[in-house]
């Protein structure tokens, strides 16, 4: 207790060896490098990584996506949303245990800091009890002092892939972006030295409808109740293989929950009690009584991983990654808009001919150091005579620049006629439909 509550029962919980504590450490350094790195990864001249609001700007390992790519991001929420429901259906609450930014950051950072500092699970329980003392007071000084810098660390961090790894580590970003970063800060702050646990439990929308996305097939962690009851604290137990009653499952959660209870809303799955018991069970020469199952299978129903559920769920998914990737490889790396210039419908010159003249955006979203140099032809006019010259334009440049096209008196136009104005650059084209007016539209010879 540290006396922010006083209903607050304060968790302490063990350090833990494992197979799946090193799987869980290797994955949360995996993590760990995709957010520390790949904002300051420069991919021809662009970040790796970097989401720019403002700008609308989405850089993705050398792609550059845009305000016109919002498919894509469409695309990427649907294929998050479905991919929750597949693994939920398939893995339970993996992403709970393995890949929260909650669970990666207080089981890399926060706990070790804590060992570090305060001991292990008894000393810190024993002096948290004896009040407050000088020994105790330096403790948590030293030990909330690292936790804010740590929280700040992790606040710049995230903050990168928003305002830029370069500018916000140098002092070049906005106002906005520190602000949010002391907002970051606050929340790790006040999450790593106080709610911790009580996040998942009162807090996470996802573990309240997980019980919505996961069945009784999906894997879980579990008690296996017919090897390990009835449990007891003596010799007899030890020998049958049955729960001998050390509570080390227990003492190692995080959540502060007995596993042995049944499957419980605040597990977040995240197999620090499976260790524990096969270090117990391991040494009494009987397998674990904790172990990753399923609801079915200690029904002793057989599971299915693939049932209608995760089928349905894992046909969309196909679906989406098969339109991303076919929509990915035909995108062309530049926007282009035609608009009418304002107040010129149609021009009619001494020649006869008839000139109409429209405003031509190119955007080059190419990452690329090179320019890219934009060619612009226009059919369905017959004859007409197309008066813009091409341009280049650098990555990120965007130029509006006047369309003049042409059409000479003997042609036989009517009103209005639709035509093509084809962009190309780089490897893609991108054709337009604009319309060409005459002044048979209003039966003038001019505006
Ligand atoms: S019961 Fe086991 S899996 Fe669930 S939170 Fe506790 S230690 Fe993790
Ligand atoms: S660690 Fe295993 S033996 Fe010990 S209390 Fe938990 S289930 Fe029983």
């Amino acid at each position: 207790m540290l006396g922010f509550s006083q209903t607050r029962e304060w968790v302490y919980p063990q350090s833990i060896t494992g197979r799946f504590t090193t799987i869980r450490r290797w994955t949360f350094l995996a993590l760990h490098l995709l957010l520390l790195i790949t904002p300051w990864i420069v991919i021809n001249g662009h970040p790796a990584l970097r989401v720019d609001l403002p700008a609308r700007r989405v850089f993705l390992f050398g792609t550059i996506f845009t305000a016109s790519d919002t498919i894509f991001l469409l695309l990427v929420l649907w294929f998050l949303a479905f991919s929750l429901f597949f693994f939920t259906a398939v893995f339970g609450r993996i992403w709970c245990g393995y890949a929260c930014p909650q669970t990666v950051f207080l089981e890399s950072w926060i706990r070790p800091i804590e060992l570090w500092i305060e001991g292990d699970r008894l000393t810190r329980r024993r002096r948290d009890a004896q009040g407050w003392t000088l020994d105790r007071a330096w403790r948590k000084a030293a030990k909330w002092s690292v936790f804010l810098a740590v929280s700040v660390f992790l606040a710049m961090a995230g903050m990168s892939i928003f305002a830029g790894a370069r500018e916000l580590w140098t002092g070049r970003a906005g106002p906005v972006e520190y602000s949010l970063t002391a907002i970051f800060t606050f929340f790790w702050f006040w999450d790593f030295t106080w709610f911790r646990e009580q996040f998942c439990s009162y807090v996470c929308p996802y573990a309240r409808f997980q019980s919505a996305l996961a069945d009784d097939e999906s894997l879980t962690v579990t008690y296996i109740t017919e090897r390990g009851e009835p449990r007891e604290a003596g010799r007899q137990a030890a020998l049958d293989g049955r729960c001998i009653d050390c509570n080390k499952c227990v003492a190692v959660c995080p959540q502060g929950i007995d596993i042995r209870d049944g499957f419980q809303l605040e597990c977040i799955q995240c197999a620090r009690c499976i260790d524990a018991c096969v270090s117990v069970m391991d040494k009494l020469g009987h397998p674990t009584l904790v172990a990753y199952g399923s609801i079915a299978e200690s029904e002793g129903r057989k599971v299915r991983r693939w049932r209608p559920r995760t089928l349905v769920y894992g046909t969309i998914l196909l679906a989406i990654v098969a339109t991303g990737g076919t929509l990915l490889a035909r995108r062309v790396p530049f926007e282009a808009t035609v608009n009418r210039a304002p107040g010129s419908l149609y021009t009619v010159d001494a020649d006869g001919s008839t000139r109409n003249t429209f405003l031509l955006q190119i955007t080059n979203n190419d990452p690329g150091e090179r320019p890219v140099r934009y060619e612009i032809e226009v059919s369905g006019l017959g004859s007409a005579q197309v008066l813009t010259e091409p341009l280049e334009l650098a990555s990120m440049e965007s130029r509006t620049v006047p369309l003049i096209v042409r059409v000479p008196a003997s042609s036989d136009l009517g009103r209005t006629t639709p035509f093509e104005v084809s962009v190309t650059g780089g490897d893609g084209e991108i054709v337009l439909h604009p319309t060409f007016k005459t002044g048979a539209e209003i039966g003038e010879t001019g505006p």
